[in-house]
């Protein structure tokens, strides 16, 4: 059987980085028809839009999409078309898995989290005025003059259907992997309407699974902490968009950094794998950056397709690249200069001629 799936490559470092994705995948054996969306700044240069109308179309048609990073301008510009893509198809749960590998570099040893973040609501819901714009002055006047007239607003709505349905997404997760506890982690000691609303409507959907998987909240400046120290104490931890983010990456370097975290974004029926990394574009165009993340996020992909038999050749064959450390990326050498790192497209090349041999030995036994 053979699946359709839109390939967008992103900006920066993401064609080239996406080109290898592809190859590999493609060396799984899984028969997969490619349909390639540009988005970013390269194709809003060409067409005056950095996410046409056929991204969204492609990915409503073939349900499944998988997405090199995306640069968005800090401050001015176009709002992020990675998150105009999550909430125009409604992906509101976003999956980040963060594991060790052996042989990649990292303080700590057999960390197994997964991050449930919120994707479609809290402050990344665009609604923001500048200093001085009419909103803004009319949010001043609503706070009866609590809020200096010369700020600028941003608003952060979190609703009870939006925090439904992803903490209820982290608790069946939790339930299909056989995972033990799902942790809550907001601030809802200062935020209590909107923090404190996520946390009463987790309490509920907890009640449902009790018995199955624990429950716990942590406030989210102690979750930072408790990520450095005892990150064996969690399993799945789920958040409101904002710290979802920033806990992401916290998570990715307790298991050696953003080369090697994929992700993926899921709604009711549309899912788009992704890195938890950007566009890094000071290497574009250099062959320089790791694929692993992405590659890795290819491997969720082929589970969400069904195709888990190659998922795990997928997988054994990356793990044991970064087990035998040769062929890897300069962020996986002990020296960021080290002149044994191998570029994108030959790191790819490793884990093709790895899978390769690893189905002549499981042939021949
Ligand atoms: P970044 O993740 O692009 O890069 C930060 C640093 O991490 C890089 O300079 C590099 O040292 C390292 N790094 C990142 N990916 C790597 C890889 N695959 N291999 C090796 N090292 C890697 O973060 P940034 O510089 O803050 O963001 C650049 C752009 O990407 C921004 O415009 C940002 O908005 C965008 N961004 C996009 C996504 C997405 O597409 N989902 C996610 C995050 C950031």
């Amino acid at each position: 059987m053979s699946h359709n799936v839109t390939l967008i490559p992103g900006d920066g470092t993401g064609p080239e980085i996406m080109s290898t994705v592809r190859r590999v995948i493609d060396a799984t054996g899984v028969k997969i028809n490619w349909e390639v969306q540009e988005a970013g700044v390269d194709i809003m240069a060409k067409v005056g839009t950095p996410l046409p109308d056929a991204v969204l179309e492609s990915c409503r048609r073939n349900k499944v999409a998988i997405k090199g990073p995306i640069t968005t301008p800090i401050g001015t510009g176009f709002r992020s078309v990675n998150v105009a893509l999550r909430k125009e198809l409604d992906l509101y749960a976003c999956y980040r898995p963060c594991k060790s590998y052996k042989g990649v570099r990292s303080r700590y040893e057999k960390i197994d989290l997964l991050l449930v973040r919120e994707n479609t609501e809290d402050l990344y819901a665009g609604i923001e005025w500048p200093a001085g714009a009419p909103e803004s002055k009319e949010v001043i006047k609503l706070s009866k003059n609590k809020i200096r007239e010369d700020s600028a607003i941003s608003i952060k709505p979190i609703s009870r259907t939006g925090t439904r349905r992803i903490v209820k997404f982290a608790f069946d997760i939790a339930v299909k992997e056989k995972r033990r506890k799902v942790t809550a982690v907001t601030k809802a000691n200062i935020m209590k309407c909107t923090d404190g609303l996520f946390y009463e409507v987790a309490r509920e959907v907890a009640k449902e699974y009790q018995g199955k998987i624990e429950y716990e909240e942590v406030l989210v400046d102690a979750m930072c902490m408790q990520l450095v120290q005892k990150p064996e104490l969690y399993d799945v931890l789920v958040l409101p968009n904002l710290y979802g983010d920033i806990l992401s990456d916290l998570c990715a370097g307790l298991v050696g950094g953003l080369g090697v975290a994929p992700g993926a974004n899921f709604g009711d029926t549309i899912a788009v794998f992704e890195a938890i990394h950007g566009s890094a574009p000071k290497y574009k165009g250099m062959n320089k950056v790791n694929p692993s993340a992405c590659l890795l996020s290819g491997k969720l992909m082929l589970e969400h397709l069904g195709e888990h038999e190659a998922a795990k050749k997928l997988e054994a064959a990356i793990k044991s690249i970064f087990a035998e450390g040769k062929n890897v990326t300069y962020d996986m050498k002990p020296f960021r200069d080290d002149p044994t790192a191998v570029g994108t497209s030959q790191m790819g090349d490793a884990i093709i001629r790895k899978m390769e041999e690893m189905s002549t030995v499981s042939a021949s036994a």
